[in-house]
């Protein structure tokens, strides 16, 4: 967890819009990729702006150039974490002292001309179930003297998720239509979905990976993520009461997954890392593949991370966003992404760069970051009062959903991930 001169909280920007930026300051330097009209490209947030690693290649090392001129990032994903940390190092010296500043500021573009794209070509995106608040309060609602299933605390449990589907924040949510069948019918029918939900996640994106057959050791699996960003996993729970035995998720889920468009890089949140929680007395040991002394000491990542939904009714009548939930529940992953790293390879399954992985819903252990409404409406039993008067079990046509997560700590600079959200347009 070594912190170096990229972390500083002393070191500034000659670029003044990155200078106290809630999110995009110098000691952050997310990876992205931006359109401004003439096709993708790699680049790096500073302040209100973009550095085009592309344009930048003369100024970085030229046995970079190949793979950040590339409309993905998935071949600079590929390279060794040496080389993520030297160019993180670099492009910290260019961007804070102002003897490069002739050099640099040319290669750089407004955020606000571009569109944000996919960061990555997704081979293969698997969703996770850590978030222990939430597998317990959703558990208790279908099996209250049970919540957790014998497995939870020796298995990071998870499915193989849909990687056609993964967008970029601002992708519209169509509402999926599918086959429902409410407790009081006796046949199901195929018509729009009408228990549309989302889940706050962080997702994870690998780097090099591993062949096939070959696990990724727990004690090398941190040094696979290459960093991390905001996933929501939209999810239909009335499609998925009906269809989830005895195979699990499918078109409850796979019809969404929406990720804000910045990786905040693992070395990024290296001043935020903190001792994975105590396992409760009598919980078991992980097993031995799973458990390594560093990750348990430094394996936990606090976040802070909040949700906003708005109405179409308070956008047309200027009622903010309503909080729905905020908390570090990213501090509450009984499982650490290192941990769900190594599980996922533990049977020689072959992670490539580019992938994606969700952690599972994060809700803290109170009511007051429940990630999901699924939670916050106990199935609907008690709906959501809004300030616009209206209510929520389940979210409506129009209705905006919002992510956003952001990290402090003492004697570090406050880094962010920018925003996750999509709007539920009617179903086709
Ligand atoms: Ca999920």
């Amino acid at each position: 967890m070594t912190l170096d001169e990229t972390h500083d909280p002393a070191r500034t920007s000659w670029l003044d819009s990155a200078n106290g930026h809630p999110d995009f300051p110098i000691q952050n330097l997310p990876l992205g990729v931006f359109d401004r009209g003439d096709g993708a490209r790699i680049g790096v947030a500073i302040g209100d702006q973009i550095l085009d690693l592309a344009a930048a290649a003369a100024i970085l090392d030229p046995a970079w150039q190949r793979a950040l001129s590339q409309p993905r990032l998935n071949d600079w994903l590929a390279h060794r974490s040496a080389n993520h940390r030297a160019l993180r190092h670099r492009l910290s010296a260019l961007l804070s002292d102002p003897a490069h500043r002739a050099a640099t500021e040319p290669r750089l573009v407004a955020q606000s001309a571009v569109t944000m794209q996919l960061p990555a070509r997704i081979g293969d995106y698997t969703d996770f179930y850590v978030g222990i608040h939430h597998a317990t309060n959703v558990g208790r609602q279908f099996r209250p003297d049970q919540p957790l299933m014998p497995n939870y605390k020796y298995v990071p449990i998870g499915y193989h998720g849909r990687a056609s589907s993964v967008r970029v924040s601002g992708d519209p949510v169509i509402r999926p239509s599918g086959q429902r069948k409410p407790p009081e019918a006796t046949e199901p029918t195929y018509s729009p979905s009408r228990r549309l939900d989302y889940e706050l996640e962080l997702g994870i994106w690998i780097g090099r990976g591993n062949p096939l057959g070959d696990p990724i050791p727990i004690a090398d699996a941190a040094d696979h993520i290459v960093g991390y960003t905001l996933l929501n996993d939209w999810s239909a729970r009335d499609l998925q009461a009906w269809e989830y035995q005895p195979l699990g998720p499918f078109l409850a889920k796979n019809f969404l997954t929406t990720v804000s468009p910045w990786i905040v890089t693992a070395d990024a949140l290296r001043p935020f890392r903190a001792p994975m929680p105590p396992r409760p007395p009598g919980d078991p040991a992980p097993l031995p593949y799973l458990d390594d002394p560093a990750d348990q000491a430094t394996g936990a990542l606090a976040i802070h991370l909040e949700v906003t939904l708005s109405t179409e009714a308070m956008r047309a009548t200027g009622v903010p966003p309503h909080v729905l939930s905020k908390g570090e529940a990213s501090a509450a992953m009984y499982w650490s992404a290192a941990q769900i790293v190594a599980h996922h390879s533990s049977n020689g399954c072959n992670l490539s760069p580019g992938d994606l992985i969700g952690t599972g819903t994060l809700s803290t252990k109170d009511a007051t970051g429940l990630g999901s409404l699924l939670e916050i409406s106990n199935g609907g039993k008690s709906p959501l009062a809004l300030p616009s008067g209206e209510q929520r079990s389940f979210l409506e046509d129009g209705d905006e959903l919002t992510l956003t997560g952001w990290c402090e700590a003492p004697g570090a600079v406050r880094i962010g991930f920018g925003t996750c959200t999509g709007r539920v347009t009617p179903a086709r």
